[in-house]
């Protein structure tokens, strides 16, 4: 059997490589360390962790990154068995030894007798002749293979920072306070012209947001984050702050175009708006919002504005090096590059965020890239799973809306620079979340007095019943 190439020898890279060979499909795994080193990377071991050295909570009925581990081990994962036998306390969490997991990672692929590793850098597209070929390069994708890929998919499809801006649970907006509305009303493409919900705020709740802002503890740019030359203007609210009182008020916080049905009689001095940010409507995102606030800081700053007093972020934002395209659009549901289908994608370059969803990638584009190699049929995970909701995220399910902020709303007195920082990129890197499973079809079990279950009570019934759901789907579909 020809080999499957797999470049990239990291979290998705290794994992890949391994469940090409327990398939009995050959695969030469291309790692450029130590040839080559990233500006992270410290080590010349297969998955290395670069950062933390956890792998998060442990718990699968309570957190969805728990039931992902849970589903991985169930498929045979080599990240996780490792992980596990490599363990180190961590409360609920499940942390490792960094070195001893790395060399049993290396140590396992050595000694598979179907993995050739070919330690070298792939500075280019990968040759014509490797007709199956997986790409988990990471977030620090050399440059020359990143351009490459650049050259064939366009340069709006390969972003080489996250400018994240936060992610709020739509159920813990106060719809007392926002409402939904677009600018003037305008559906815009495939939008009912309420589409953005909407947080107003009167002059002295902006004066003390802008304050707050400003005084708020930020993260530094790591000295090589600086230099990239690959900043493409995604100014963090923060900065904004600071450019003058008003910028935010010109730029992504505008208040133009709304009517506030709380209080029509009054207009709003600022506006936050935030879009639908996956096909099932429970996430939304902060438009413009992308910050180096540091989390604690940015919690407590967001929840300043009215309406998300009560907020719950399935993510917050941040501004980080990272190479990653924009999926939905590029790639099919197998993971391979609709423009070149020889080429598959994994890891966090597919925009998954995370140690463990980056190996939960790599081992489904593994089996994908096995499965194709073999003739066999190419089974997708339901949905209803953490890995399906996962791949589902990043193959198509989210919503791209394009240009979020008008055109016509733009005031003179703010910078173009500005006005396009206001503009986030439709796709956005993400853990694992709840937000990201279909809904429940049936209702929650009731209180022992026979009432609905509210609060945190409801909230745990709520993941109880969809981490269920998912390992009653993976059953069904292992069983297939
Ligand atoms: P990587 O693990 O980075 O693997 C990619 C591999 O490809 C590397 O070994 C690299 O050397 C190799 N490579 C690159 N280009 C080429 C080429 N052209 N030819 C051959 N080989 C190549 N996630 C967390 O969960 N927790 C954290 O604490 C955390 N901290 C992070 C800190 C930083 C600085 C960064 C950049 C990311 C962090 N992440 C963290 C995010 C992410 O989950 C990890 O980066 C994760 O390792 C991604 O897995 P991956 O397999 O996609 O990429």
């Amino acid at each position: 059997t020809k080999p499957v190439h797999v470049v990239g020898g990291g979290l998705a890279g290794s994992e890949a490589a391994w469940q090409i060979a327990s398939a009995g499909v050959p695969v030469i795994l291309h790692e450029m360390r130590p040839v080559r080193m990233t500006e992270a990377h410290k080590t010349h071991g297969l998955a290395e962790l670069v950062c933390s050295n956890s792998f998060r909570s442990d718990d699968a009925e309570a957190n969805a990154v728990g039931l992902l581990h849970q589903e991985m081990r169930r498929l045979g994962s080599l990240i996780m068995h490792t992980g596990d036998r490599h363990q180190v306390p961590a409360g609920g969490a499940l942390a490792v030894d960094r070195d001893g997991f790395s060399e049993a990672v290396t140590a396992a692929l050595e000694a598979h007798p179907l993995v050739t590793i070919d330690r070298g850098e792939v500075a280019g597209l990968p040759p014509e002749d490797w007709d199956s070929v997986v790409v988990a390069t990471g977030p620090l994708t050399s440059p020359a293979l990143a351009e490459a890929i650049r050259d064939l998919t366009g340069a709006d499809a390969l972003a080489f920072f996250d400018a994240i801006a936060p992610i709020v649970y739509r159920e813990s907006v106060d719809m007392g306070i926002a409402w939904f509305q677009s600018r003037y009303d305008k559906p815009g493409p495939g939008g009912t012209g309420a589409d953005y919900l909407n947080c107003p705020m009167n002059r002295d709740e902006y004066e003390a947001f802008v304050d707050a802002l400003v005084a708020g503890e930020k993260t530094a740019f790591k000295e090589w984050e600086a230099t990239t030359p690959y900043f493409d203007g995604c100014l963090p609210i923060e900065v904004m702050a600071e450019r003058g009182r008003e910028t935010l008020r010109h730029g992504p916080m505008k208040p133009v175009g709304l009517t506030n049905p709380h209080k029509p009689d009054e207009k709003p001095y600022a506006v936050v708006q935030l879009r639908q940010d996956n096909a099932l409507g429970t996430l939304f995102n902060m438009v413009g919002f992308q910050t180096k606030l540091k989390y604690g800081a940015q919690t407590a700053i967001l929840r300043m504005i009215p309406g998300l007093e009560n907020a719950e972020f399935a993510r917050l934002g941040g501004l980080h090096r990272n190479t990653y395209l924009d999926s939905p659009r590029l790639l099919d549901g197998t993971l391979r590059l609709k423009a070149a289908p020889r080429l598959r994608f994994a890891g966090q370059i597919t925009g998954c965020e995370g140690y463990v969803e980056s190996a939960a990638v790599g081992l489904m584009a593994g089996r994908f890239a096995a499965a194709e190699r073999l003739g066999r049929p190419l089974d997708l995970l339901p949905p209803t799973t953490a890995m399906g909701a996962l791949i589902a995220h990043i193959t198509g399910g989210h919503i791209a809306v394009e240009d979020e902020v008008d055109d016509e709303a733009g005031d003179a007195a703010a910078p173009a620079a500005e006005i396009k920082a206001a503009k986030p990129r439709s796709f956005q890197p993400m853990n694992v979340n709840f937000g990201l499973f279909p809904p429940l079809d049936a209702a929650l079990p009731k209180a022992e007095n026979g009432k609905r279950l509210r609060g945190s009570a409801k909230a745990i019934a709520k993941k109880k019943a969809l981490t269920d759901r998912a390992r009653a789907d993976l059953a069904a579909w292992l069983a297939t």
